[in-house]
């Protein structure tokens, strides 16, 4: 699943194709519950507008347009915003991937997942939204209009603090990994970075929120900005459908050190990590390393 860095990653290439540029055409598939704004609406929304900015709330994308409405686009599960110069067999079905070697480069054509295609004045490349899962979501909001969906959203990720995580933890019996996952107290963290912060910071996932310290939320808070930072420097992690816009994949997952690592040895102390599901996620970690 797509989180804040790969969000972040995909905001940062995608936006040179997309703000600046008037939205000459959009095609999208047929109505579905990927279109919380019907797609003839969309159609009449959109088409002739100018886009003006590309912001990130959270894991949510937001267009602002001349006009002063917005649309909102969530990746969801799989979903894949991209430019149409990027070629990535992670772009095509899986059985047509099946049929490739890994390192055929294929160029993307638009398929029966590719719910919208913008195409933006200036003669640049299309911007495509694809969804395999369709967990996805779009959204036009009108001027002024509120959307539950941003404003439940809580401090972000990356300018999380340790004070914050402390205060809002206090009394609370649940795990301080399934905290980190609340995104009404701190959006965009997903199950591999909320795993890897908590390694870093030495504190098992499954700990009573309300016992872990001042000194721990600190070193938590610290842990989950640099995992994150780290990993929109190395465009994201490419586990599952994730693709950056270009086409490449991120290299954030060859520098886990215990999600999905089940088994394997922990690159501190040799100690075998451990699974352990914790508000129904898997969560991983170090029974030597974190207490
Ligand atoms: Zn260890």
């Amino acid at each position: 699943m797509p989180e804040l860095p790969e969000v972040e990653t995909t905001r940062r290439q995608i936006a040179p194709y997309l703000v600046g540029r008037r939205i000459e055409d959009l095609r999208t598939t047929r109505p579905s519950y990927f279109f919380l704004t019907p797609p003839d609406e969309l159609r009449r929304r959109l088409i002739g507008r100018t886009i003006e900015s590309l912001d990130r709330a959270g894991k949510y994308l937001v267009l602002g347009l001349e006009d002063r409405t917005r649309l909102l686009l969530h990746l969801g599960m799989t979903g894949q915003l991209f430019s149409s110069k990027a070629t990535s067999p992670r772009l095509m079905s899986a059985s047509a991937r099946a049929s490739l070697t890994p390192e055929t480069q294929v160029a993307f054509e638009a398929d029966e997942h590719t719910h919208i295609q913008f195409s933006l004045t200036g003669g640049g490349p299309s911007v495509f939204f694809r969804d395999v899962r369709k967990f996805g979501k779009v959204q036009w909001l009108a001027e002024g209009e509120q959307s539950p969906r941003l404003d439940r959203l809580g401090i972000d990720a990356l300018a999380l603090g340790g004070d914050h995580l402390f205060r809002a933890s206090r009394g609370r019996k649940l795990a301080i990994k399934a905290m980190l996952l609340d995104q009404s107290i701190c959006a965009g963290i997903g199950n591999i970075y909320a795993d890897e912060a908590l390694f870093l910071a030495g504190v098992r996932p499954g700990r009573a929120a309300k016992r872990v310290t001042r000194k721990e939320s600190e070193a938590i808070a610290l842990s989950v900005r640099r995992v994150l930072e780290r990993s929109i420097e190395t465009g994201g992690s490419s586990i599952n459908d994730y693709v950056a816009p270009d086409g490449r994949d991120g290299g954030y997952q060859d520098e886990r050190k215990v999600y999905a690592r089940t088994g394997e040895p922990c690159v501190v102390c040799s100690e075998p990590i451990k699974r352990k599901r914790i508000a129904v996620r898997s969560s991983h970690y170090c029974a030597r390393c974190q207490k």
